[in-house]
């Protein structure tokens, strides 16, 4: 039997408390043995090794491994409701089109009932944080009274007029940050591609993209033709002026202004070095969702060569239609198979601190240090060496 995560999320407590393990991760680099955590007010104030502070209560959590509890960058739980109802035998234009019938028929309170659902998936495997991606507008309110903390991205695509007029990006309530997304650059009409972002840019808030996903995204960027251009031309969408073809995606992304330090793109399938090394200039971040990537396009991104270009990437699950899961322990396990040459290390930052960077949550998340918040996760591991910490936490878990 898996050891079960616990998760500890205290930001909400006044009191003062010691919890101490076997192992401190404080992050993939910085393990302690026989470590403690100081949390009071919700805030880790101390982290030792040893002798505990006199006077506290302490709760000793056993032989196990604290680590910062995980940061799902990237998700959409408004499709929760249909996991397992959609097949990726026959394509990704077949998922999608098969994806809006099916979740046009559920209608919105089932929607809503799987994204509930969903978000309990994601707080019993540890998920302290998340990146949710809401094209319908259903999971804002839900979020907020869950106690997870998430940058909630209301997704636009189409033109201009698919904005609405009264659009704010006031905060959110509880733990949620509100900010926008746009769905892709082949969905997306220049227009709206810039005035997203730049709401976002003013207001100093994450935004994201799905990016270099898919090949009809590739080829109509690249060559204004073929079936999404069919697709678009059907539906009376003129993309006459959106100044395609285009060198590539990115190049098309860049000179909208979307590449900056606060932008996250996610997938990349269709992106090399020189991409990888134009997104660490520009400080952007990349999001991988490696399991949905191999389900929808039988193919993976290039993380070896994102990491070899400096840059941090973060992992999200994707929706739970296209994984099999929203556990991104889960996504951390299928990616150390996949790209055995990656250090289990790296794997849990892209779990952890990363995603926590990329959603600009870094200040509280993604590793365990004094001042950030009291939300860990505990892993009854027995026998762990320094060496081996991070490897077992990936395979050895489960939700
Ligand atoms: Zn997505």
């Amino acid at each position: 039997m898996k050891p079960k995560i616990q998760c500890f999320d205290l930001r909400s407590r006044n009191n003062a408390e010691i919890h101490l393990a076997g192992w401190l991760l404080m992050d993939p680099q910085t393990v302690v043995q026989k470590g403690w955590l100081l949390v009071e007010k919700g805030i880790i104030r101390e982290i030792g090794r040893g002798r505990i502070p006199a006077l506290l209560p302490v709760r000793d959590h056993g032989p196990g491994v604290l680590l910062p509890a995980f940061v799902n960058a990237h998700t959409h739980l408004e499709l929760s409701a249909l996991q397992g109802k959609i097949s990726f035998s026959r394509g990704f234009r077949f998922w999608v089109k098969e994806l809006l019938e099916k979740r046009e028929v559920l209608g919105e309170e089932k929607l809503k009932a799987g994204a509930a659902q969903g978000i309990r998936e994601l707080k019993n495997s540890g998920c302290i944080a998340v990146g949710e991606i809401s094209t319908l507008g259903l999971t804002k309110e839900i979020l907020a009274d869950s106690g997870l903390s998430a940058v909630y991205f209301r997704e636009y695509l189409g033109g201009i007029s698919a904005m609405p007029q009264d659009m704010s990006l006031s905060p959110g309530k509880g733990n949620i940050t509100a900010s926008l997304a746009a769905h892709a650059p082949h969905t997306t009409s220049p227009e709206l591609l810039k005035t997203l972002k730049e709401k976002t840019r003013n207001a100093g808030l994450p935004f994201s993209i799905h990016l270099a996903e898919s090949e009809d995204e590739m080829e109509f960027l690249q060559k204004a033709r073929g079936p999404w251009a069919d697709f678009l031309t059907e539906r009376g969408i003129d993309f006459s002026g959106w100044g395609l073809p285009v060198q590539n995606p990115l190049h098309h992304a860049d000179r909208l202004g979307l590449a900056d330090d606060k932008s996250i793109f996610v997938h990349l399938l269709h992106a090399g070095t020189e991409e990888f090394r134009f997104l660490k200039e520009r400080g952007s971040h990349v999001c991988i969702c490696p399991r949905s990537s191999q389900n929808l396009h039988g193919c993976l991104p290039d993380l070896p060569g994102m990491l070899r270009a400096g840059l941090s990437p973060c992992l999200g699950t994707d929706s739970a239609a296209s994984a099999q899961s929203l556990h991104i322990l889960d996504e951390a396990a299928f990616t150390a198979r996949a790209f055995p040459e990656i250090s289990p290390e790296t794997v849990i930052a892209m779990s952890t601190r990363n995603g926590a960077a990329a959603l600009g949550l870094a200040n509280h998340f993604g590793s365990l240090q004094p001042g950030r918040a009291g939300a860990f996760t505990y892993i009854p591991i027995e026998n762990c060496l320094s060496s081996n910490l991070s490897e077992r936490i990936i395979h050895e878990t489960s939700a």
